[in-house]
């Protein structure tokens, strides 16, 4: 079945390259059908990219025998130059998410054998290191278990459809052959065809890459459904779809080939990669996405591809993880060069690596024609929205979020007493970008900052706050070091009209105005469950915190959602909450706020000056609309 599938949509491309008019090339699948069907392939590059690598000095390979369990078998061989103890690591993180993951939890029946194949003694220094005794220089054998059922953390799962590997989570490294080529040989059910970002090794199962990095940088997934292959100026690309949904592969690929053209307005070529491979996972519960060197694997819930909303959300993100390939990929924050696996690796720029890929994804589908103006004004609009209403952007700023991110708090606390990287350093970075193109006369803005970094960074990869600071001098002739201070070291301040204003747009906010308590809730069974409270909002000042259970509004039983119920109230009116808190029942006043009832919205202002017009296109790089043309399309 599966099989027929990925058959089916080969043949759909293959037809399309046919009658194709198409400005893009697409490819076939570079398989005989024949030899698919009798497990054999054809990879005529194969040999040649063997050879580039037929010197690894540690070779891995993983057999999937029982993946209905979710285990792998590693076998990892490598010599030892010297006799002594030597350490065997798994890193506790991986690349792309800032928090300690604790990996080497997945590791079992873990054993070293030297050239005769007798056992060394081996004991745990730490969490995630393996001390071997090694009597005498020679080749050893490594064997372990790996057991990988945490799709969500997208490091690793194996079940009977497919085997998601990120090195990360499953091989060992040694400090010496860090740096050394690597091998991977898979062993896996023989239906399942094998892709990654590294480069194929002498079968379709084996990949090999030039250092453990490139490999814990590069994941494999294993089992795929559907695939889809395109080449745009001289990059070959892939899409790889596992699991079933209501998306339709043959559009999202043509639409990624039309997102990956985009990224020349931020970097001209030539490109960090010379192929790229879109991972898709389309799942039930599991959603998300990371980048890496050059690949990306994006989670997301099976029957959400189908409405606008969710495909834009798709493309929005392939985009994100598109832009990383050059923004924290080609180059990074310097504390993250080389990365330290097995240890946080504070920062305080991970508000560009992350915050500005935010605010450079929606841009490249603008660019594209992926998404219209409205739809990028919406966005936009919501995140002026938030960004007013949240407490923790008085009190934190990006410079010290990104530095926390790897104690990353949630609930409650996180919004009244933190910032986000991602939409506060996407804040900032709009900041930055209007303040370069108002200093440059329209010159140079943040894209041009960016631009830099990857022509002065892209080869040795770490660059530095102050490195950001001096390009933006020499593209605009300001000085930005106060300005940092200001919105990067400090809470931001910003009055996103004003921005929105240069380049001829505006905020509309409805003059009419509904109840509102600050709380955020969902209702289920008769209880609205609180799970968070706005510092200083209505319900901050009536004592509701997180977790409490409200079950009446003035001693009526809740039957619909608190909003609901509200709606029968105004701004200013007094009503009794009752809830339950850890089990106690508990009442309280609140008088209610107000909020505008309705969507806040961005629109082009009615006469535009040739100076707001300009802005626009220097920002955005498409025109201002008209601001009469209704569709704004
Ligand atoms: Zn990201």
């Amino acid at each position: 079945m599966q099989l027929h599938r990925f058959i089916s949509a080969a043949v759909i491309l293959l037809g399309k390259m046919r009658c194709s008019a198409m400005s893009k090339r697409w490819f076939q699948w570079n398989i005989d059908l024949n030899s698919f069907n009798h497990g054999r392939w054809l990879w005529p590059a194969v040999l040649v990219l063997f050879s580039t690598y037929a010197t690894a000095q540690t070779q891995y390979e993983i057999r999937i025998t029982q993946p209905e369990h979710h285990v792998a078998d590693i076998q990892m061989q490598f010599t030892a130059d010297n006799a002594g103890p030597l350490a065997l690591r798994l890193p506790a993180w991986r690349s792309g998410k800032y928090q300690i993951l604790d990996l080497a939890n997945g590791v079992r029946y873990l054993k070293v054998m030297d050239a005769q194949g007798k056992p060394l003694s081996v004991e745990k220094s730490d969490g995630h290191t393996w001390q071997v005794d090694v009597k005498q220089a020679g080749a050893l054998t490594v064997t372990y278990q790996i057991y990988a059922n945490q799709l969500d953390s997208r490091v690793r799962h194996i079940d009977e459809t497919h085997a998601y590997i990120n090195a990360s989570g499953y091989l060992l490294y040694t400090d010496a052959l860090r740096l050394a080529p690597v091998r991977v040989q898979l062993h896996v059910p023989s239906a399942w065809r094998s892709v990654s970002g590294m480069s194929q090794g002498e079968n379709p199962h084996q990949f090999v890459a030039a250092n453990y990095d490139v490999l814990a940088d590069s994941p494999i997934e294993s089992g795929i459904h559907e695939a889809y292959k395109f080449e745009v100026g001289q990059r070959q690309y892939e899409l790889v779809i596992w699991g079933q949904g209501n998306f339709n592969g043959e559009t999202m690929a043509k639409d990624l080939a039309t997102l990956v053209q985009q990224a020349d307005f931020i970097w001209p070529q030539p490109r960090p990669y010379q192929r790229y491979v879109f991972i898709v996972h389309a799942t039930d519960q599991a959603r998300g996405a990371t980048e890496h060197l050059n690949s990306t694997v994006i989670q997301k819930q099976r029957f959400s591809f189908a409405n606008r909303a969710g495909y834009l959300e798709f493309l929005s993100t392939a985009s994100h993880e598109l832009v990383h390939t050059w923004n924290v990929k080609a180059y990074r924050p310097s504390e993250l060069v080389p990365y330290n696996y097995a240890a946080p690796n504070y920062s305080r720029l991970l508000w560009v690596s992350e915050g500005s890929t935010s605010y450079f994804q929606n841009i490249l589908l603008l660019k594209g024609g992926l998404m219209t103006p409205k739809e990028y004004y919406q966005d936009l609009a919501k995140r002026i929205v938030r960004f007013g209403q949240l407490p923790g952007a008085q009190v934190q700023s990006v410079a010290e979020s990104s530095f926390d991110s790897w104690i990353s708090l949630a609930g409650d606390h996180a919004d009244n007493f933190s910032v986000n990287i991602y939409s506060e350093g996407y804040m900032a970075s709009w900041l930055l970008d209007h303040d370069m193109l108002s200093a440059s006369a329209l010159k140079s803005g943040y894209r041009h900052l960016h631009q830099q970094l990857y022509s002065r960074f892209g080869k040795t990869t770490a660059f530095t706050a102050s490195d950001m600071q001096s390009i933006a001098k020499d593209l605009t002739g300001h000085d930005f070091s106060a300005w940092w201070q200001q919105h990067i070291e400090a809470p931001l301040r910003m009055e996103p009209s004003k921005l929105l204003q240069s380049a001829g747009l505006e905020l509309k906010v409805p003059s009419k105005q509904k109840a509102s308590t600050g709380i955020s809730s969902q209702f289920k069974d008769g209880v609205e469950s609180v799970n968070k409270v706005r510092r200083d909002s209505a319900a901050w000042r009536a004592g509701l915190t997180s977790d409490d259970q409200i079950i009446a509004v003035n001693a009526l039983q809740l039957k619909a959602p608190l909003k609901e119920r509200l709606t029968d109230f105004k701004p200013g009116d007094k009503i009794n909450l009752s809830f339950f808190r850890q089990g106690r029942l508990q009442h309280t006043e609140l008088e209610l706020a107000g909020e505008p009832d309705g969507e806040v919205q961005i629109v082009p202002v009615a006469k535009p000056t040739k100076a707001q017009r300009q802005f626009h296109l220097a920002w955005l790089g498409i025109p201002l609309p008209d601001a009469a043309d209704k569709t704004s399309k």
